[in-house]
């Protein structure tokens, strides 16, 4: 039988509230506005987990725009854990050739994910390809990535909120935390 789940009451730690990552990516954008100012941007983001901070960061950028999704998974690994082998699910649905792209990322942990990424939308041939994430882990870095626009640097910890889930869960949480301990052991 499946539990009954207080998506609230799985959380043991708030690391970043609503506000926090609201003020942040206001920040980001309007960083963004100004080092693109007179360009027109390409946002490239990665479903599922990016698209909460995707769809409030564009709205904090003052510049034309267009936007396009991409969805991967790993090949592998397992739920908390990624395997660096990239399976794309969704490719790109317009040209990115001559376009300044910039990458709109939740969250970096082993960078496995995005080494590949990043080399594959090189070779789709961008005018110019930048880096955005909301999260970043560095303690668990395999891969150096080249991070141009970095939201947070958080501890070696699973989080779950504000897009990033543990089983398909806590995507809708406004915030990001960090599961309770007990909560991994469960059956989804
Ligand atoms: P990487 O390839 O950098 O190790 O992992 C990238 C992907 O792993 C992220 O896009 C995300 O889907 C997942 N991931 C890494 N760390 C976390 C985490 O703390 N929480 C959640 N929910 N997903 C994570």
């Amino acid at each position: 039988m499946t539990r009954t789940v207080d998506l609230n009451a799985d959380i043991g730690e708030v690391l970043l509230t609503e506000e926090v990552i609201a003020a942040k990516t206001a920040e980001l954008g309007r960083r963004i506005s100004e080092d693109y100012a007179g360009r027109q941007l390409t946002l490239v983001s990665v479903l599922k987990g990016s698209l909460p901070f995707m769809a409030d960061l564009m709205r904090q950028i003052d510049l034309p725009l267009r936007i396009d999704l991409m969805e991967v998974s790993s090949y592998g690994g397992t739920a908390t854990e990624s395997s660096g082998l990239v399976r794309i699910i969704k490719d790109l649905s317009a040209s990115i050739a001559g376009e300044d792209v910039l990458l709109v990322e939740d969250i970096i942990d082993t960078g496995l994910t995005l080494n590949y990424l990043i080399r594959y939308l090189k070779g789709k041939g961008p005018a110019s390809l930048r880096i955005c994430t909301l999260l970043d882990k560095p303690a668990r870095r395999l891969v150096e990535i080249p991070v141009d626009y970095r939201g947070f640097e958080i501890p070696d910890q699973f989080v779950v909120g504000y897009g990033l889930d543990y089983g398909e869960r806590y995507r809708n949480l406004r915030f990001v935390g960090v599961l309770r301990p007990e909560v991994y052991g469960e059956p989804q």
